[in-house]
């Protein structure tokens, strides 16, 4: 068996993988299966550090080498918050609006990726095959292949990829876009993703299609296809059983017996569609009084990259949606809105989900959207809540037996809640036993085996 070597922006120790999610856990099998090599940044920012330059550290755990390199200050801020969370994540989930195409980031971006490929270039062997993670790498396998590596290279975009007008508002999306041809295999989390990719592909870079899936343009040829990830269903249905999810389900059926309880959790992003979620909320209560004093709506909106501007935005937002929420609404005894603005340790979500009768989970854009997978998992198949899933998110191509909603409609969207407050058991159990299966059958373990059995048939064809 080859050697695999994962490239991710964040490394996660193996021997803590629970904490980290499903994600850790699959890859880190994988790598322990082969001996393997994780490498991405350390976590630490050295404040007076030289830009491009870095200390790499190597630990083993387990069967598994992890190497990690420092980030300057300045090459944190220009690659990681400027560049990757400023220009890439707002426009790859569609919003032109939000991006700060400050002139800089650039150069710190390539930088860390230069320093990235200069040294994991010397922990790669002959045969190693090499998989790099997300919207952060994208040019690692140019830089890589510009030092000599000839290993057959795949790159996993874990967010959406825009159609081709919205791509081509990032100033250097031809350099980006011919980077991803430095790969010998590209996956995708959608159809969708991968019908903009060949749009852009053969428009913009005029590349042929070969056969089904394969593209060559610069002199290279791509294999690009989708490849939905999944998550480790029986570590979720676990959790939700054991200890802390159990703790957590009986502590909130007590506490809310009178209450009919919806939830969302997400982390605080705007791609999330939080204030629209509220809106539709407030229109329901307004419009059904049935749900006054009876329904509460759980937020869980956990704290993230909080250092740049948009977000600082949406936390006031979405304060003042829940206050006055509150006050238009609440009673002595009910307060319809429990906002929650702090990370739910992961072992203790399950126990959440399965108290829930309604899931909301609709992003105004998401890759796929882990969250609605996990929902699933988490419930009594006797007796299983319903999943609200945005048309937007990329699971709503595989998870078509939810109530499919379109987030930007506050009005439908309030119909879609009280259809689903009303859902009789058979129909509920009807549409979780097919949501089950499917997200069973495609689960994380035959997303990371397809991916890699793509690349490892993938060849290098210069
Ligand atoms: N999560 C968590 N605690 C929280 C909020 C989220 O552990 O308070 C986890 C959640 O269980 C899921 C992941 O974070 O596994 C979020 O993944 P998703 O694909 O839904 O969204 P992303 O944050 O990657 O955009």
């Amino acid at each position: 068996m080859a050697r695999l070597v994962v490239i991710s922006n964040r490394v996660a120790d193996p021997r803590k993988a629970t904490a980290a999610g499903g994600l850790a856990v699959a890859l880190g099998s994988a790598l322990n299966a082969s001996g393997g090599l994780w490498f991405g940044w350390s976590g630490t920012i050295v404040e007076d550090g030289a830009p491009g330059e870095g200390e790499l550290h190597t630990h083993q755990a387990g069967r598994i080498t992890l190497a990690t390199v420092d980030l300057s200050r300045e090459d944190h801020d220009s690659y990681y918050l400027g560049y990757s969370n400023g220009v890439l994540w707002p426009v790859f989930h569609y919003r032109l609006d939000l991006a700060d195409f400050d002139a800089g980031y650039i150069d710190g971006y390539r930088r860390v990726n230069q320093l990235f490929a200069r040294k994991l270039m010397p922990l790669i062997r002959p045969g190693d095959i090499l998989w790099i993670h997300d919207y952060h790498l994208i040019p690692l396998a140019a830089e890589l292949r510009a030092l000599g590596c000839t290993n057959h290279i795949g790159f996993f975009l874990h967010i959406p990829l825009p159609p081709p007008l919205i791509l081509a508002a990032i100033p250097q999306h031809e350099w980006l876009m011919r980077s991803l041809f430095s790969y010998d295999l590209v996956g995708f989390q959608s159809e969708t993703d991968l019908m903009h990719f060949s749009r852009y592909a053969q428009k913009e870079a005029h590349a042929e299609m070969l056969d089904t899936g394969h593209f060559r343009a610069f002199n290279r040829t791509l294999r690009a296809e989708a490849f939905p990830i999944g998550i480790d269903v029986d570590e979720i249905a676990a959790l939700t059983h054991a200890d802390d999810g159990r703790e957590m389900f009986e502590r909130m059926r007590d506490e809310y017996s009178r209450r009919r309880l919806l939830l969302g959790v997400e982390r605080l992003d705007y791609s999330k569609g939080l204030p629209q979620r509220l809106k539709a909320f407030r229109k329901l209560l307004g419009k059904y009084p049935e749900h006054l004093n009876s329904t509460t709506l759980i937020q869980i909106a956990s704290p993230s990259r909080e250092t740049v501007g948009s977000y600082s935005d949406l936390l006031r937002e979405l304060e003042s949606l829940c206050g006055s929420i509150n006050g238009d609404y609440g009673e002595l005894d009910w307060m319809p809105v429990r906002y929650i603005h702090r990370n739910v340790a992961r072992k203790r979500l399950p126990g959440l989900y399965r108290v829930a009768e309604v899931a909301l989970v609709t992003p105004l854009r998401d890759g796929m959207n882990l969250v609605a997978k996990e929902f699933i998992a988490a419930q009594d198949p006797a007796n299983p809540g319903v999943l609200i899933l945005s048309r937007f998110a990329g699971a709503a191509e595989q998870l078509q037996e939810a109530l499919l909603v379109n987030p930007y409609d506050a009005d439908g969207m309030a119909e879609t809640i009280h259809q689903a407050l009303r859902m009789p058991l058979p129909e509920r159990q009807a549409r979780h036993q097919q949501l089950l299966q499917r997200v069973r059958n495609f689960d994380v373990h035959w997303w990371r085996n397809s991916f890699l059995e793509a690349l490892q048939a993938s060849g290098t064809k210069d």
